[in-house]
């Protein structure tokens, strides 16, 4: 955490006695939290939907919905359940402390509030917050950068033969048809050899890009490599995949990358092979798109080739 700034952060300070509210709100606001007030059960649970506060001070004993119930509701809302909780009481009541533990309360200071002991125990569980969350966000980014290609944002290889995998051993299961295209730009190398790397690159994303919009939500898209890509359609008999990648070629041939003095239009050929009940495996599978690729190239390129085998 850079260096750790109070004014960062909203406290919500529960209490039915607004004395007690002054004197734990003043030794807050003396060191610069934000801080907000509720003064019975009900109110707490509102004002934590309106103000979504970092933390929240909570008098275990209040009239009608005491603390342990507003913890308890709190809890049971995923999107406040993650706010840490420290009850106020007025004495070591260890029969209701633990019942707070129970629900989920991370701690708990005693009645008379002695400010430094207060305000250790909210700055270690607003650091812990702090560091919970930033580690959740490096997993989630971890995850992205492991399954994702960085230039076109589409899965990568490795991800992409993990999905296939999936939706492979569900075609054995349920014997639902499905298809896959595997599509090579054409004569990719002479838009590179011509107008450079960097525009290739634009390409290969305008290329990723466009069809994608062509694809529905369940089908799974991904980089295979360099300019191969490879698209996997569920519950996709062989004519309804040979149509998908007509539609995917002709969008592709239509738009084209913008230069200062130039429009860069390509092509791309697809191979097309749909699953047989008594395909081995699934490289077999894409062993025969890539044959029937091969054989769009052979027969002049921007054209779709269905496996004959099919
Ligand atoms: P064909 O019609 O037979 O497919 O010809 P091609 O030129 O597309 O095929 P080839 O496989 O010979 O060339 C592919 C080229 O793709 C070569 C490689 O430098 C280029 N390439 C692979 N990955 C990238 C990349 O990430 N960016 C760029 N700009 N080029 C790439
Ligand atoms: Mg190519
Ligand atoms: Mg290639």
């Amino acid at each position: 955490m850079e260096s750790f700034n109070p004014e960062n952060f909203l406290i919500l300070i529960v209490d039915d006695v607004s004395k007690n509210l002054q004197v734990v709100g003043a030794m807050l606001d003396e060191v610069g939290y934000a801080t907000t007030f509720a003064t019975s059960g009900k109110q707490a649970i509102e004002r934590v939907k309106t103000a979504n506060p970092d933390l929240i001070l909570l008098d275990l004993m209040m009239p009608e919905i005491n603390g342990l119930q507003v913890c308890e509701h709190l809890k049971a809302d995923p999107l406040h359940a993650e706010i840490p909780i420290i009850f106020l009481t007025a004495s070591n009541d260890s029969q209701h402390l633990l019942q707070a533990f129970g629900q989920g309360a991370v701690d708990y200071v005693t009645k008379p509030y002695k400010a430094p002991e207060l305000l250790a125990r909210v700055k270690t569980h607003l650091e812990l917050k702090y560091t919970r969350d930033e580690l959740k966000k490096a997993l989630v980014e971890l995850e992205t950068l492991a399954t994702t290609d960085s230039l076109t944002g589409i899965s990568n290889r490795r991800h992409l033969l993990t999905l296939a995998e999936r939706e492979f051993q569900r075609a054995q299961r349920y014997r639902n048809p499905f298809s896959i295209l595997m599509l090579d730009i054409d004569h990719f190398k002479s838009i590179n050899d011509t107008y450079g790397h960097a525009t290739g690159d634009e390409a290969l994303k305008l290329m990723a890009d466009v069809t994608r919009n062509a694809l529905r939500q369940v089908d799974i898209f991904g980089r295979f490599g360099g300019e191969e890509f490879v698209v996997f359609l569920p519950e996709t008999p062989l004519p309804d995949a040979v149509t998908v990648a007509d539609r995917i070629r002709e969008a592709i041939a239509s738009v084209s990358v913008a230069m200062d003095d130039a429009a860069i239009r390509m092509t791309v050929s697809i191979g097309v092979a749909t699953y047989q009940t008594e395909e081995p495996n699934l490289d077999t599978l894409l062993m025969r798109a890539d044959k029937a690729l091969y054989e769009a190239k052979q027969r002049g390129r921007d054209r779709v080739v269905a496996d004959p085998t099919n």
